[in-house]
């Protein structure tokens, strides 16, 4: 059963659409002719030339009956005619002499053909099937990039994929990139530079080359990038650091050349790279060694941005990547990409600026408050944020409102967050009370201890792959966490199974995702935070990845078995007593867990507030903040940041 408390990893993280593909088509009918060419050759030669094959002692005798006209020979191959009525034949024959006497004495008109020289026809046919097969071959492997390859992509093989857009067709400026203002203010030199090079010199400034743009997908560094080149009405090209890497040894560091030569034509311009991290990758490490195509394209890159100055034209790099940890060291010096500007996810003002600036394509209802909605939306990245003005829409227009409501980005976020609410999905009796209780169990816990996250909501209806869900949401924006929290949580996760065994006596695989979170906790409080009788040691380098959100925990062994032991041992410390202080919270308080399981095995829903009038406590001061009259006021909460999952 049911996803768990807290918040789960975020939004789906969505990508840019892919740029426009064209199908293979005209290749497959390049190929359909050529095939049904030689098809048809084969044919033609094989009926219209009625030719009647002979034995070689049938050839001979009808030489000896004077019966044969004519005879051409190649090599031991004869074809040849009749006197009487031209009849065609053809045979092969063992060239001796004697045979060319009996030709001769016959007077048959003999003719040779070298056999080194075949007919044209053979020649052309083995052009086509050679031509053939290269098309095959490389037509196969733009298949084996994914990349969907077209005939006219294979005929540009070392040309840059860089989409270009001239200034007047880079319709963005700063104003519609909500936030960041500090990667603004980083990038207004760049502007400066871009707008008058010559000045920029003059004055001995430092002129920038490249400046990498860091943070999480969908927080708007391409939209940055292209509003440097809409600020200083440049020149913009844009290119995926994906595209430089190919199979064949040398095309991406001959597409980076081209890409560079294109660009200084058009200076002062900006050259965006994103996903740098594709070419940009630490040297000689990855699986297998190193990757002489990606380190040539990377040397190439490394060399064109050491090549431009200002005599060569200006030329600004600007870089996207999620992953800064993993780049390679010359990238990153001075020269090249000696800046490096962070783009974060959007804090509680810009994520108001952010929705201001989708919802201006659609009709909100008068007086809605966006704020509120940006309350409620913590960790939502520039992208998804646009996703929810979009999702919104489109669940007000299904239920052909005039207007989009708050309950519609209520249902758009919950949807983003949790997935679809299943309502095909119909739990036995059984399975709803279980549910009901193990939610219960997470939401009672979630109440009772002060130190925890505040809760949002409970719900035993199926949404994505969980059966229910209690979420809490932090109070405010957190940056770090305290053990009483890091407990709490545990305490919280445990809850659903703990009520579970409370009431039935009995356990389940629901709990399944439950017990690895808290785990993931507790390893990490005595393995990161020092928070255990082991002391303030890091064991394992685990590197907690700053934007992708999750552990990558590498138990390269630098501790011993013997502290591992120790580890577990520790592990098992913090999990046991968190497991029995929650276990007494719920058998205190199990008139409560009742109360409240009978309440969602009603409602199915219950929103934080009601929670607390159901249990007759005094709602937390945080939740009053929201609990306006406003009856379709569903989305309130405090300023957060999402807290990690694991
Ligand atoms: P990234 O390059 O960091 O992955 P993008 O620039 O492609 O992110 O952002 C994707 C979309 O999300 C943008 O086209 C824009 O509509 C929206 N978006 C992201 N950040 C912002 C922002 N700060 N202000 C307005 N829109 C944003
Ligand atoms: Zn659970």
């Amino acid at each position: 059963m049911k996803k768990e408390t807290g918040k789960g990893e975020g939004p789906k993280k969505r990508r840019n659409p892919k740029m426009s593909q064209k199908g293979p088509n005209a290749l497959w009918l390049l190929l359909a002719l050529l095939v049904g060419g030689m098809f048809y050759l084969f044919w033609y030669n094989s009926v219209n030339r009625d030719v009647k094959t002979v034995s070689y002692s049938k050839f001979v005798s009808m030489v000896e009956e004077d019966k044969v006209e004519k005879i051409t020979v190649q090599d031991n191959y004869v074809y040849g005619a009749l006197r009487q009525n031209g009849l065609q034949f053809e045979t092969h024959i063992m060239p001796t002499e004697k045979l060319w006497e009996l030709l001769a004495s016959h007077n048959v008109n003999v003719s040779v053909i070298p056999i080194d020289k075949p007919g044209w026809g053979a020649t052309l046919l083995l052009l086509m099937m050679l031509s053939f097969l290269f098309f095959a071959v490389l037509f196969y492997f733009r298949q084996g990039q994914g990349g969907g390859g077209g005939a006219s992509k294979i005929f540009n093989v070392g040309k840059s994929k860089a989409r270009f857009f001239s200034p007047n067709t880079v319709n963005v400026t700063f104003k519609d990139v909500a936030g960041v203002d500090e990667a603004k203010d980083d990038l207004q030199d760049i502007i400066k530079f871009l707008k008058d090079p010559k000045k920029f010199g003059r004055l001995g400034a430092k002129i920038p080359k490249g400046v990498l743009l860091s943070g999480a997908p969908g927080n708007g560094k391409t939209l940055l990038a292209k509003a440097v080149a809409g600020e200083a009405s440049c020149p913009f090209f844009s290119i995926s650091g994906s595209d430089f890497v190919e199979v064949f040894v040398g095309v991406g560091a001959s597409r980076v050349r081209d890409l560079f030569v294109q660009a200084r034509k058009h200076s002062p311009c900006i050259v965006f790279i994103d996903e740098i991290d594709a070419v940009g990758r630490q040297r000689g490490v990855g699986l297998g060694g190193g990757n002489d195509e990606r380190e040539q394209t990377l040397n190439q890159l490394l060399s064109e941005m050491d090549g431009f100055s200002t005599e060569h034209g200006s030329v600004i790099v600007l870089a996207a990547t999620n992953r800064p940890d993993v780049l390679d060291n010359a990238l990153l010096r001075p020269g090249r990409f000696d800046r490096i500007v962070e783009v974060p996810y959007p804090d509680l003002k810009s994520r108001e600026k952010i929705l201001q600036i989708h919802a201006s394509r659609i009709t909100l209802k008068p007086g809605l408050d966006l704020l509120r909605v940006a309350r409620g939306t913590p960790g939502f990245s520039g992208a998804d944020l646009e996703n929810l003005v979009n999702e919104s829409a489109l669940s007000a227009s299904k239920a052909d409102k005039q207007f989009v409501e708050i309950g519609d980005f209520e249902q758009a976020r919950d949807k983003l967050l949790l997935g679809a609410e299943r309502k095909t999905v119909v739990l036995s009796e059984k399975d709803k009370i279980q549910t009901a209780y193990h939610e219960s169990g997470h939401a009672l816990v979630n109440v009772l201890l002060e130190d925890a996250d505040l809760l949002h909501k409970v719900t035993i209806v199926p949404r994505g792959r969980s059966m229910g869900a209690s979420w809490s949401f932090p109070e405010e924006d957190r940056h770090i966490e305290s053990v009483d929290l890091m407990r709490a949580k545990i305490m919280i996760a445990l809850g659903g199974l703990l009520a579970e065994k409370l009431v039935f006596d009995t356990q389940s695989t629901g709990a399944a995702s439950d017990i690895s979170h808290a785990t993931k906790i507790a390893r990490r409080m005595v393995c990161k935070y020092g928070m255990s009788k082991l002391g303030p040691i890091v064991f394992g380098n685990n590197t907690d990845h700053p934007y992708l959100g999750r552990d990558i925990m590498r138990h390269s062994a630098d501790y011993s078995e013997d502290t591992a032991r120790k580890i577990d041992a520790e592990i098992s410390d913090i999990i046991t007593s968190c497991y029995n202080s929650a276990e007494k919270l719920l058998v205190d308080n199990k008139g409560k867990l009742e109360i409240l399981a009978k309440g969602l095995l009603e409602q199915e829903t219950l929103q934080a507030k009601e929670v607390y009038h159901l249990l007759g406590m005094k709602l937390r001061k945080f939740h009053s903040l929201t609990d306006a009259d406003d009856p379709s006021d569903e989305l309130g909460d405090g300023e957060v940041r999402p807290i990690q999952a694991g």
